[in-house]
């Protein structure tokens, strides 16, 4: 099976990702996260453990936000108000979910989104999870 390679932009074009999968889109779990930063940006995340993430972001238009338990950063762009995608850093590596809505992702475009609930959810469980589910990332600013 070809690697599968993704890519969007938000709106301004100031934060771009790309996602190198292991699978074809359609094999991909599209997830419609239930808390209420991501409902309120009607996000749809997708990630791949066996693939590989790059953000190439301009760094004076990145803004983070952290909020709950904080084992997450959200990727948000200062100048046009797009969620991007969301990162776990630990030990020096970072994994992410990119947020194919918000990046407008086209092998995505009307793709429903399974919806999950990770409240309740330890701090560390959450960690341990996120390293299992989501994409080894690397972020590049220019
Ligand atoms: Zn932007």
């Amino acid at each position: 099976m070809p690697a599968q390679s993704f890519q969007g932009q938000c709106h301004c074009g100031a934060i771009r990702a790309r996602l190198d999968a292991s699978k074809p889109a359609a094999e991909l779990e599209a997830r419609a996260c239930r808390c209420s930063f991501c409902m309120r940006h009607g996000a749809m995340t997708v990630s791949d453990p066996a693939g590989h993430a790059t953000f190439d972001i301009e760094r004076a238009a990145l803004t983070h936000y952290q909020f709950e338990t904080r084992t997450g950063t959200t990727l948000i762009c200062a100048r046009c108000g797009v969620y991007a995608g969301v990162i776990l850093e630990d030990a020096g590596k970072r994994w992410s979910a990119i947020n194919v809505r918000g990046l407008a992702v086209p092998e995505f475009k009307g793709r429903h989104a399974a919806p999950v609930v990770f409240e309740g959810e330890s701090p560390s469980a959450r960690i341990a999870r996120r390293k299992r589910q989501w994409t080894p990332t690397e972020i590049m600013y220019r």
